[in-house]
């Protein structure tokens, strides 16, 4: 399928790897020139390299803290005019509800939630003034069935949810919609992270741990960073202008719920 966004622009926060990475690939294949951030700026050269060399298209990489707002000026400054945003960040760590301060939550919701609505009041009035504008918010699959261990991410994650639930009906005149994609257990170096916190609590090898979390999932394995990549592409395409203020869930099933 023709996504028809060749030579359109989007802006990658926390894109060198993982399931930001699978977007941009997932972009550039359909033809849209990158502007690829991460915080390392190895990895996030590496990634750039290999995405111009495969998809020839224009890959500008800037290695900056997307939470500060300093990092988040580098990323609009390079990036000029934009057609399409993926907003994302790393995750918060997990731990127990009574233990976190206000400065633990003040940290995770400049993370999760005002980081990604600070880069969407930069970028919307602009895609709302040329009448075309896509933004995907990466999320949690948290959000829409809790995860006990992260309820720093449970908190924030809401917050933004809520944000975009009522901003993406406001917008949508205009010609630019807003998404949110729900990610359950991927393949990624956050799910290594999350499964080492049970490998050493409960003393089982990494390989246990993954079977034991895959077992839980209808699909029976995690999800890839290319097939989330592709339903985050699919969102930005033309074919999408009618799918509004949505929490896409790709979990494999995992949630057990009707809707
Ligand atoms: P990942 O594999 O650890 O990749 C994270 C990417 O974000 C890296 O490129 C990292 O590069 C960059 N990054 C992290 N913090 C950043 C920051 N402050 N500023 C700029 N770049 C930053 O993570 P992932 O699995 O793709 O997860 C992406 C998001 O989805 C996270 O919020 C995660 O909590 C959420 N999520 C993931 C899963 C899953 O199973 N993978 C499930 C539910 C939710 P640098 O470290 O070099 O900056």
């Amino acid at each position: 399928m023709d996504l028809g966004i060749r030579g359109k622009k989007a802006i990658i926060c926390a894109g060198s790897k993982g399931l930001g990475r699978g977007c941009a690939e997932a972009l550039a294949e359909a033809g849209v020139d990158l502007v690829l951030n991460a915080r390392g700026a190895e990895a996030l050269a590496e990634t750039a390299n290999e995405i111009e060399a495969r998809y020839g298209v224009t890959v500008i990489a800037v290695a900056a803290d997307i939470t500060a707002p300093e990092g988040r000026a580098a990323v609009l400054a390079a990036a000029g005019e934009v057609d399409i945003l993926i907003n994302n960040a790393g995750g918060p760590p997990p731990g127990v509800w009574s233990d976190w301060s206000r400065d633990d939550f003040i940290k995770a919701l400049d993370g999760n939630m005002l980081s990604p609505i600070a880069m969407m009041q930069g970028v919307m009035p602009g895609m709302m003034a040329r009448g075309w504008g896509r933004v995907v918010n990466i999320t949690s699959a948290a959000v829409r069935a809790p995860i006990p261990q992260l309820g720093l991410s449970n908190a924030a994650r809401a917050g933004l949810t809520g944000f975009v639930a009522g901003t993406a009906r406001q917008v949508a005149h205009a010609g630019v919609t807003i998404n949110n994609m729900l990610p359950g257990i991927h393949a990624t170096d956050r799910a290594d992270a999350l499964d080492g916190a049970v490998v050493r609590a409960e003393g089982i090898s990494l390989d246990e741990a993954r079977a034991r979390r895959a077992a839980g999932i209808p699909a029976r394995r995690y999800g890839t960073a290319s097939e989330f990549g592709a339903m985050c592409a699919f969102l930005c395409s033309q074919h999408a202008g009618f799918i509004v203020g949505q929490n896409i869930l790709v979990d494999g099933g995992a949630a057990n719920q009707t809707m």
